[in-house]
C-alpha cells in the first residue's frame, strides 16, 4: 500500500451514485489524489469497472469491506437516509451539492457527524471555481451598489431525462441555481436576504423551471434570475457595480473581469480542491457544512410568488 504525499495511509472511501457528475468529475478527482483510495462503489446500475459494487448503503455496511468514508454523488432525495447510515457506522461523509433535500436534514447530520467525532464535508462545487477568491478579495472593502446574478442554461442540454431535478425536493431550476447562490453568498460582504421571489412550475411538475430573487447583501440590492430553457447562448454570470468599478465573474465563477479587462482565468480545478480539502477534514475529524445557499433556497418557497407555466418534458 503507498502512503500518501504527508506518509499517511490513504483513505479508504466508496463513491455513492455513479451518475453524470462521478463519471465527470469524483472519479478522475479521486483517482489522482494520492490521499484517497477508491475502494468500492455503490451503485443500483453498475459501479465502476474493477471495483466491488453494492447495491445499496447497507449491502455496503454489512460486507465487512475496510472503509472509512463516503462520497455521495446521489440526487438529494434519499441522501439523509444514506448519509446518516454512513455516519452512524463511523464513516466520514461529503456530500455534493445540495447536501440533502431539506434544510433540517442537513441540520440533523451536523449534529450526527458531531457526536460521532467524524466528518461531514458538505461541498459548494462552485466556491472552488478558479476566480471566486480573486472576486472575493477584490470585493472586500469596496462599496456594492447592485449586484445581478443571471444562472440561465438549457435542462434539456445539461441534465437529460433527470427526472429527480423537477420532483419534490430535486430544487428544479435551483439546482443549478444553488450554485450562484453559493458563490454569491461567499463574495458579497454583507449576508444575503432574500426581499421577495417569484417560481414557475411547469403545469405537470413539482420543482420550478424558472426563478426571480430580489435579495439584499446589506443595503445593496441583488437581482437574480435562473432559467432552465435558455436556448442559444448559456449564462452562469454574477455582475457587481461598484464605486471603483464593475466585477464580472462568468462561466460559473472560472473567469474574472474587472470594467471590461480580463483579471483572472484558470483551469477547473474544482473536484481536486473538494477532494483536498475533504482529506483535511477527515485528518482532523473537522466538519464543513455551510447551510446558507440552501436556506436561501428554503426562503424562496417560503416567500415565493408561484406561477403556472406550460407543462415540461424532457
Ligand atoms: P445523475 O446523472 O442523475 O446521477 C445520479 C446517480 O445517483 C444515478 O446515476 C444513480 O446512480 C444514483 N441514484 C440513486 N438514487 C437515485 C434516484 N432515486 N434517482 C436517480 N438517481 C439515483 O445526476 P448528477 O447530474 O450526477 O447529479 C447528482 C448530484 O450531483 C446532484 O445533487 C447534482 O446537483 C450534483 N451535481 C451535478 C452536476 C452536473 O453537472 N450534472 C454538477 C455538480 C453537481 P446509480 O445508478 O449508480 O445508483
Amino acid at each position: 500500500m503507498q502512503h500518501d504525499g504527508d506518509g499517511q495511509m490513504p483513505i479508504r472511501l466508496a463513491l455513492v451514485g455513479i451518475g453524470k457528475i462521478a463519471q465527470d468529475q469524483h472519479i478522475p478527482a479521486l483517482q489522482a489524489n494520492k490521499s484517497f483510495e477508491l475502494v468500492a462503489a455503490v451503485s443500483r446500475s453498475g459501479g465502476i469497472e474493477n471495483l466491488p459494487c453494492f447495491a445499496d448503503i447497507g449491502d455496503l455496511l454489512a460486507s465487512g469491506l475496510d472503509v472509512e468514508a463516503v462520497s455521495l454523488a446521489t440526487p438529494p432525495q434519499g441522501r439523509h437516509a444514506i448519509a446518516r447510515a454512513a455516519l452512524e457506522a463511523g464513516l466520514h461523509v461529503m456530500l455534493e451539492k445540495p447536501p440533502a433535500a431539506t434544510v433540517s436534514e442537513v441540520a440533523d447530520l451536523a449534529a450526527r457527524a458531531r457526536d460521532a467525532g467524524v466528518a461531514l464535508f458538505a461541498t459548494w462545487h462552485s466556491r472552488e471555481a478558479a476566480s471566486v477568491d480573486a472576486a472575493r478579495k477584490w470585493l472586500a472593502g469596496k462599496t456594492l451598489r447592485s449586484a445581478r446574478i443571471d444562472w440561465r442554461e438549457d435542462i434539456r442540454v445539461w441534465h437529460p431525462g433527470q427526472e429527480w431535478i423537477l420532483q419534490p425536493g430535486g430544487l428544479g431550476v435551483f439546482d443549478p441555481g444553488i450554485n450562484a447562490l453559493s458563490i454569491a453568498t461567499a463574495i458579497l460582504p454583507e449576508a444575503l436576504l432574500l426581499q421577495s421571489a417569484r417560481l414557475e412550475f411547469p403545469a405537470n411538475r413539482q420543482a420550478p423551471i424558472a426563478a426571480e430573487l430580489s435579495l439584499r447583501s446589506g443595503e445593496t440590492p441583488v437581482e437574480a434570475a435562473f432559467d432552465f430553457l435558455q436556448t442559444g447562448p448559456q449564462s452562469w454570470d454574477i455582475v457587481v457595480e461598484t464605486d471603483a468599478g464593475r466585477l464580472v465573474l462568468s462561466d460559473g465563477g472560472q473567469r474574472l473581469a474587472i470594467d471590461g479587462a480580463e483579471v483572472s482565468a484558470g483551469a477547473n480545478e474544482e473536484y481536486p480542491r473538494l477532494y483536498r480539502r475533504f482529506a483535511s477534514l477527515v485528518r482532523e475529524n473537522a466538519s464543513d457544512v455551510d447551510l446558507t445557499p440552501l436556506q436561501l433556497v428554503a426562503d424562496a418557497f417560503l416567500l415565493g410568488e408561484r406561477i403556472e407555466a406550460s407543462p415540461f418534458s424532457f
